[in-house]
């Protein structure tokens, strides 16, 4: 028999945008109950361990060119907590052109450390967060929002704030028959995403990458080459994060494991030493990892329903910065509502 769970606002999903909502909804007064299916908070700002190493293996940096995150962001640089990693990546030639002068940060100790820091906050300020429950079911009546997850434990809510990738969002409602208006449903079902397969490996031996030890290539089958230890983030080891380009994400995502990880370490081969070795490697598949497709506003808010806050990444702009408006966003619109 699972437990009962009351709160004004039930959050889910602790990634970025949960989290910046959480913590403005609690500093406000209001009561919030942050739920999230994984084992720890973070979402795409996910950061792992791999031999005696550590390696970003979502998010790889952030930039804060709204002023509205650049606040936060120059607060978090001021305790310590992120630092300024470069303006802007070479392409592994000689060009320099996608140096563009915004700061792009990186967080002591790996991206995952920003959202343990916010979920500490939120606990502190009286808010609660409860990882390793993934909602699978999601109703409402007149009395508000109706939800339970895997485990059977019940929520119940006034207002509903749903975070995830869009599709995990329209499959939640519709599990438990949310009726959201037809041109509601429209916009949801036309946001995409792209998925990325990520290696990560252990090197023994030298990587030779251009400062500051990453590259970016676009349109590439290989879009992205970083070594974490000089990020700084892994100082006990050399583990460097591969991140597929979308296209060949796409065309490879259901290879077996072993296959991926040889044709990104090859790709990765160029890089390293000619005695440098791989000494463990391992993948990671995101299959909702950018949003190519977007909605316009930084959230949806249904109507004719109690209220429901759809935000994230895919609505109003991309990536970290992206999803933490849609965050805020979505906070100043129930503390004026
Ligand atoms: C490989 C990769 C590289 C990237 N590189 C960068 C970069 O360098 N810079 C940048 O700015 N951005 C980058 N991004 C994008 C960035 O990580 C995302 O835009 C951002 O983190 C999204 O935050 P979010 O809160 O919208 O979603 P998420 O972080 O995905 O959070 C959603 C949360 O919902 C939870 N959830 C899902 N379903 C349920 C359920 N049923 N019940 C409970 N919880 C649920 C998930 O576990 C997750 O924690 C990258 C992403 C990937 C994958």
């Amino acid at each position: 028999m699972g437990a009962t769970y009351n709160s004004e606002i039930l959050i889910v999903g602790a990634g970025i945008c949960g989290l910046m909502a959480a913590t403005e909804l609690v500093a406000a007064g209001y009561q919030v109950l942050v739920v999230d299916k994984e084992q720890t908070v973070g979402g795409r700002l996910a950061t792992r361990g791999i031999g005696p190493g550590l390696a970003d293996y979502g998010a790889q940096f952030l930039t804060a060119r709204d002023r509205r995150f650049a606040r936060h962001v120059a607060a978090w640089q001021d305790a310590g907590l992120i630092f300024q990693w470069s303006t802007g990546w070479s392409d592994g030639g000689m060009l320099r052109s996608l140096f563009d002068g915004h700061p792009r940060y990186a967080t002591r100790g790996g991206m995952n450390a920003l959202a343990k820091r916010l979920a500490a906050e939120i606990e502190t300020a009286g808010g609660a967060i409860h990882t390793g429950a993934r909602l699978a079911l999601v109703r409402v009546d007149e009395r508000g929002w109706r939800a339970s997850d895997d485990e059977g434990n019940r929520y119940i809510a006034e207002t509903l704030v749903l975070t995830p990738p869009v599709p995990q969002v329209l499959a939640m409602l519709d599990s438990g028959g949310v009726p959201l208006a037809r041109d509601e449903r429209g916009v949801l079902q036309y946001i995409r995403y792209a998925p990325c397969l990520c290696g990560l490996f252990w090197i023994d031996g030298g990587v030779n990458l251009p400062e500051p030890g990453a590259l970016q290539r676009r349109e590439a089958d290989v879009g992205w080459i970083a070594d974490n230890q000089r990020k700084g983030i892994s100082p006990e080891a050399t583990v460097v994060t591969v991140h597929a380009g979308p296209a060949w994400s796409r065309a490879h995502y259901d290879d077996d494991d072993g296959r991926v990880l040889s044709l990104l370490g090859a790709a990765l081969r160029p890089w390293l030493a000619s005695n440098a070795t791989i000494r463990e490697a391992q993948i990671q598949r995101w299959r909702y990892a950018l949003p190519t497709i977007l909605h316009s506003e930084p959230f949806l808010c249904a109507q004719g329903l109690p209220p429901l806050y759809i935000g994230g990444d895919a609505f109003g702009g991309p990536r970290v910065e992206g999803a933490a408006l849609s965050g805020l966003a979505i906070a100043a619109a129930i503390k004026a509502r």
